[in-house]
């Protein structure tokens, strides 16, 4: 059990495959702030703890792109073809002190090569598991923490993020910040940013009955696409769904068509965003270019019932404004196909879902449940 780089953080487009030396067993916290979230377009991100970075902070590896949202902020470091975030240096306070730590987005991880050689029985979820949730305080209306794994394993809950101030005493209470929370009346439309605020997304609806299907998928794609194990999206049809630019003057918003395809001119036009696609001609997927957020999957010739083209943004980028809650009850329909989430089967074959997945199968689906039996 000696082997010198047990772990690998791999992106999207594997262009940046890094060999993580570490001692094992590690684990992640799972933050639920309004950075992690804009960072990843998740509910919350699931960061694996390391002692320092396997690369040199001044001379990072050539294909990642870096963001810092100020000269005394950690950093972002994400894929320049994809836009994977998969490692990040950040500042927290602990007994009166500054600390810097260093992390992996835990999606993004896997057992090396070489290690499941040696190991061939260890899966990843043996090795690494989650040790805290901090930050609840930011989702407003508790966001996904009523189904956000299982507060009853794991050690520590912050509510603020914050060690001197008390820890929240169960998941239960999470749940009922959810219950307590009214969204505004009447909302027709809905924005979504990312962390730095490069790229805005509109979703609206001339209904206000009307709502976008939100579902959860754990699948390898949405995964390392994210560095996030649990990855929610929302349903739009194409023709209520723009992106927010600044206006020519700089003065007001103008709101652009979401493209139909992205060729080289929508490429231009969206010049701050890296576009990737995964499948050539059919799956794309959007990155804001300055701060590695994943924006949106687009899988071309996917449409909704009448046949109008479909859009998925991601989920977590919506109510980034620390002040109307995440979840959005009056405005997305939070949906349980019949297994809870989508391609919890990718995690299982990949021996991770006891990080989290396999419990966010079964709670999600409750919460769904009982969010149906309320409304
Ligand atoms: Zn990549
Ligand atoms: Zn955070
Ligand atoms: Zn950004
Ligand atoms: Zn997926």
């Amino acid at each position: 059990m000696s082997n010198p780089t047990p772990l690998q953080a791999t992106c999207l487009c594997r262009t940046s495959t890094i060999q993580i030396p570490t001692a094992l067993p590690l684990t992640a916290h799972v933050c639920h702030c309004t950075t992690c979230r804009t960072s990843h377009g998740t509910l919350f991100a699931m960061h694996t703890d390391l002692q320092s970075l396997p690369f040199s902070e001044s001379s990072p590896p050539s294909t990642f792109r870096t963001y810092q949202s100020s000269p005394n902020s950690g950093t972002a470091y994400f894929c320049s073809n994809c836009g994977t975030y998969m490692f990040a240096s950040y500042f927290y306070m602990r007994e009166g002190a500054r600390h810097e730590g260093f992390c992996v987005s835990t999606g993004c991880v896997s057992l090396s090569d070489s290690y499941k050689s040696e190991n061939p029985t260890v899966k990843l979820e043996d090795v690494l598991s989650i040790d805290f949730h901090c930050i609840i305080k930011d989702t407003i209306d508790g966001g996904a923490s009523p189904w956000a794994g299982d507060w009853s394993k794991e050690t520590q809950v912050q509510f603020h993020g914050n060690w001197e101030e008390p820890p929240m005493p169960s998941q239960e209470d999470a749940e009922e910040l959810g219950r307590k929370h009214v969204y505004p009346t009447g909302r027709k439309e809905l924005d979504g940013w990312c962390r730095c605020k490069g790229v805005k997304v509109r979703i609206t609806r001339e209904d206000e009955a009307r709502k976008y299907k939100t579902g959860v998928c754990v699948c390898d794609s949405c995964r390392l696409a994210t560095g996030t194990d649990v990855v929610p999206y929302t349903w739009v049809p194409r023709d209520h769904a723009f992106f927010v630019t600044k206006s020519s003057d700089g003065e007001g918003e103008e709101l652009q068509e979401w493209p139909a395809v992205w060729d080289d001119a929508t490429k231009a036009k969206f010049g701050n965003m890296i576009i990737y696609e995964s499948t050539p001609g059919k799956v794309v997927w959007g990155a804001c270019g300055t701060c590695g957020a994943r924006v949106f999957y687009q899988k071309y010739g996917k449409t909704v019932k009448d046949g109008r083209d479909l859009v998925e943004p991601l989920t977590g980028l919506f109510g980034a404004d620390v002040t109307q809650g995440i979840m959005h009850l009056d405005f997305l329909d939070w949906v349980a196909p019949d297994g809870g989430v989508y391609s919890a089967e990718d995690a299982e074959k990949e021996g991770r879902a006891g990080i989290m997945t396999r419990n966010v199968n079964v709670m999600y689906q409750k919460w769904v449940k009982e969010m149906k039996s309320r409304a």
